[in-house]
């Protein structure tokens, strides 16, 4: 506009946006602002089409290594498996670098390579996933021969299922005397992985982490399962990927490691990864090794970042590096706008409104119980309950509180929590309400199946929840004859509302609830009254007001039902 910076910082204060010269202002807030300069403002989205993805076509793509997490039951031996195939693989090679930690690994076979995620176990897995990113092609379940299938064995198949990834299973510690395979194989069954020699279709592997037995034949199946899902990329274009793990390291700024899902990215590529951008400077594998470059399927920690993104981010090569910044700019300003605008996820509430718009055709339940026939009672009622319009599913079940884990697969199944004589901590509570994930609380079975009902019907009535306006002190008292008493008051905080519910409070005892009948500024009627102000208070069916009660005015908001 060939106006000087500060005139514009100063208009805009007037305004009442603080901001500084590198902050980015909103649609409105510009149009504002510049229609006080007499200019109009045009909207002209940046273009995110860089962001878009482009079909490849079939001869362009090639063959990528399966990317495994390792999940199971604490101490069943995941890190102890992912370290005997670190090591198997590193002392077949020349001694290289020194390897370090970068959240994933890779290692090269004859027949090809296997990448593995560092952090075994099904709650980072569905984090991730949670965040829009799903990198795990074959989840290996590590299951010890000589304790056979646990809570959080039964937790890892459900997550990995909800996930719809290809699971095989590690018979782990076969090395033990008192090692049951047999018994396990006949578990596991129990949750549909049946082994094919039993006509199923799961491969199970036998293996001892500690002994390094099976581990080649554990690498050789996991190569035969990814030949099976025809993984491919194409290694011939600008890199996308995603964040595994991300830190500030003390020498070096912001660090991470990405996870590339296709394309090639070398040093000196700009990007953007989540609301953070950046021109690689660096480009360090798992063995410490600086390259210059790194395809498909590869972890790889960079260097040049203008932050520390998040696991789960993703990440992308741009073209020109002038858009970076403003690709970031914007995406954080969409962030920003996501989170003022509740993307509300799956509840009771809006069930009947999703089926109608035919969003909803399988509604993902998790249950958590006391006990476990509780579990069984609950999974068969709602089964009942599967209409052609919309199926019930339960993908989880598990006797204990609400967890962590349990909100992340419901955010990243879509998916609501029935907690059946159980609870959750704050916490996690939190943590729900940062995802928009519904919790309900239950005791009774009927009510469960009835809420669920009158969901599915759209006649789940909302809740209503009390909250308080505001709070004015009675000051003086007079009597209006017909009328009643009125109290001179003035507002302390918030605001007196006439209509509304009133309280009110005598040493902070509750002596009278009603509603205000009347209420005045001086001589004139008024419909509400600020914090700050006098006014004339009559409350209905209530004369025995005194000198500093306090009146409460409230009110009920209808909060819908969270399920
Ligand atoms: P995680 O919690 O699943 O990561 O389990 P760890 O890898 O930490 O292993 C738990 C314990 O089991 C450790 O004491 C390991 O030494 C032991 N362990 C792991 N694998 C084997 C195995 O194949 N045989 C035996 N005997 N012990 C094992």
């Amino acid at each position: 506009m060939g106006i000087k910076v500060g005139n514009v910082i100063k208009k805009l204060l007037d305004m009442g946006v603080v901001t500084t010269i590198n902050q980015p202002l909103d649609i409105d807030t510009a149009s504002l602002i510049a229609s006080e300069f007499s200019y109009a403002v045009e909207n002209i989205p940046i273009d995110e089409d860089i962001l878009e993805k482009e079909e490849d076509a079939p001869e362009e793509l090639v063959h990528r290594p399966p990317v495994v997490t390792v999940m199971g039951h604490v101490d069943h031996g995941k890190t102890s498996l992912l370290d005997a195939i670190r090591e198997t693989n590193v002392m077949g090679k020349e001694a290289g670098g020194i390897t370090q930690h970068i959240g994933a690994y890779h290692v090269s076979l004859p027949k090809g390579d296997i990448v593995f995620l560092d952090t075994p176990g099904h709650e980072a897995f569905t984090a991730m996933r949670a965040r829009g990113a799903q990198v795990t092609d074959i989840v290996v379940l590590v299951v010890a021969a000589d304790d056979g299938v646990m809570s959080q064995t039964v937790e890892a198949i459900n997550h990995a299922k909800a996930a719809g990834v290809t699971l095989m299973v590690a018979i782990n510690k076969i090395d033990k005397p008192n090692a049951d395979i047999e018994k396990v194989k006949r578990n596991l069954m129990e949750y549909g992985l049946v082994p094919e020699e039993l006509g199923g279709d799961t491969v199970f592997v036998e293996v001892s982490a500690k002994k390094k037995q099976g581990i080649n034949d554990i690498l050789e199946l996991i190569l035969l399962q990814a030949e099976l899902l025809e993984l491919k990329a194409n290694p011939n274009k600008a890199a996308k990927g995603v964040v595994i793990e991300a830190k500030l390291d003390k020498g070096r700024g912001p660090v991470a490691t990405v996870l590339i899902k296709e394309g090639t990215l070398k040093v000196g590529d700009p990007f953007v990864v989540g609301v953070k951008f950046g021109k690689i400077r660096a480009l360090i594998n798992e063995n410490g090794e600086k390259v210059t470059q790194v395809g498909p399927a590869m972890p790889i920690e960079i260097i040049g970042l203008s932050g520390v993104p998040e696991a789960g981010d993703s990440f992308i090569v741009v073209d020109d590096e002038k858009k970076t910044r403003q690709v970031a700019l914007f995406r954080q300003q969409k962030k920003r706008e996501s989170e003022l605008v509740k993307t509300s996820k799956i509840a009771l509430e809006n069930l009947y409104d999703k089926i109608q718009e035919g969003y909803v055709k399988e509604l993902n339940i998790i249950v958590k119980a006391d006990v476990q026939g509780s579990i069984e009672a609950l999974l068969k009622a709602l089964n009942e309950l599967s209409t052609d319009s919309i199926k019930l599913h339960g993908i989880h079940a598990s006797v204990g509180g609400i967890v962590e884990s349990d909100v992340m697969l419901a955010s990243a199944s879509n998916a609501i929590i029935i907690g059946f004589n159980v609870k959750s901590d704050t916490k996690v509570q939190q943590i729900a309400e940062q995802e928009k994930v519904s919790i309900r609380f239950y005791s009774i079975i009927y009510d469960v199946v009835s809420d669920m009902k009158k969901a599915m019907e759209g006649l789940l009535e909302p809740t209503l929840e009390e909250k308080t306006l505001g709070r004015a002190e009675v000051r003086s008292t007079f009597t209006i004859s017909r009328t009643g008493t009125i109290a001179g008051s003035f507002v302390l905080n918030g605001k007196i509302v006439k209509g509304e519910h009133a309280r009110l409070l005598r040493d902070n005892v509750v002596i009278h609830d009603g509603k205000i009948y009347s209420l005045k500024r001086f001589k004139d009627d008024v419909k509400e009254v600020e914090s700050g102000y006098e006014c004339g208070i009559g409350i209905e069916n209530f004369n025995d007001l005194k000198v500093d009660d306090i009146i409460e005015s409230y009110t009920y908001e209808k909060v819908l039902a969270t399920l």
